[in-house]
């Protein structure tokens, strides 16, 4: 894909003169969203079965995981380097022990060169930003918070259980350790959301100190609520062609040295209710890829205007 977005691919040959490739992980982590601390149901599209191979009920031992993961992308992309990506649920969800020690599992494997850590902005403490960022000394260190969208009411539509006052309080508190890349995680096509609300969580974001962004289309997984709200018609989707528009115009808002960790996500294809597009995964990209090419845009082209606007 050319230069017309700045691609973690890209960022991660620059960095590290290889391919490196994200090891999905399932350290056995939970979310208070879902344990009845802050709810017992999740956001309405979660179902964390749908989102990675090792996300299942009694996952392997993580060391077991790190090894059948590194067998499998060895083999598969050639890859030598590797990220431990803690994605499942919330990554900093728990007592700092048990952190220290699932986050420590990386230190047998010499060919693991970074750790990224996916979770919600209010499980984030400087207790638990020491511990992450002492991983720092050795490893490239990641974390991704999930945002989904800067608007408030929608947060709260979509059972979020955090505003985005709490993202930037904890994008801020991250940005004061200097070895730690941050990154966002926004969905388009939320319920309730225009067009001009997706692309206001871009103008806001771009004041904010990130490291890089990660797109997901909302999409319909079985057993969530909303599943529940697709089925009685009472959420619409947006379409291919839609989400291609508000993506490339959300990426013409953000700075060019912003990494996109991912376009458009995909989802386990026996869970997966609608849209059926999302897992063309290469065609939506060679279609992104195109689209940039006939509007002779890139990523960032519009920040400096939309930025003093
Ligand atoms: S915060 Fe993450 S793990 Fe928790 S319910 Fe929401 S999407 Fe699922």
């Amino acid at each position: 894909m050319g230069k017309r977005f700045y691609s973690f691919n890209r960022y991660l040959r620059e960095e590290f003169g290889e391919r490196v490739h994200r090891l999905s992980l399932n350290a056995g982590f939970g979310c208070p969203n879902i344990d009845g601390t802050l709810s017992d149901k999740g956001c309405i599209f979660c179902n964390n079965k749908a989102f990675s191979y090792f996300a299942k009920d009694s996952p392997l031992p993580l060391e077991e995981q790190i090894i059948q993961a590194m067998a499998y992308a060895g083999k598969r992309f050639k890859a030598k380097k590797f990220i431990a990506y803690f994605q499942s649920f919330s990554g900093t969800y728990g007592n700092i022990d048990f952190l220290k020690r699932q986050y420590s599992s990386v230190r047998k494997f010499n060919d693991i060169v970074g750790i990224a850590i996916s979770t919600r902005p209010d499980c984030m403490d400087e207790e638990k930003l020491d511990l992450i960022e002492s991983f720092s000394k050795d490893y490239s260190v990641y974390i991704e918070y999930g945002l989904q969208t800067v608007n408030d009411k929608i947060l709260k539509l979509i059972n979020r259980n955090h505003t985005f006052n709490d993202f930037r309080k904890t994008v801020g508190l991250t940005a004061r350790r200097k070895d730690i890349h941050i990154a966002a995680h926004v969905i388009l096509g939320l319920p309730g959301e225009t067009r001009d609300d997706m692309l206001e969580t871009a103008r806001q974001l771009t004041s904010m100190p990130l490291w890089g962004i990660k797109f997901h289309c909302l999409h319909v997984v079985g057993n969530t609520p909303l599943e529940e709200m697709y089925r009685n018609d009472e959420v619409k989707l947006i379409s291919e062609d839609e989400y291609i528009d508000i993506l490339i115009s959300f990426l013409e808002i953000i700075p060019e040295e912003w990494v996109i960790l991912r376009l458009v996500s995909d989802a386990d294809r026996d869970l997966l209710t609608a849209p059926l597009w999302i897992n063309e995964k290469q065609r939506i990209l060679r279609k992104i890829e195109e689209e940039l090419e006939k509007r002779k845009t890139h990523q960032g082209i519009k920040w400096g205007v939309e930025h003093r606007a």
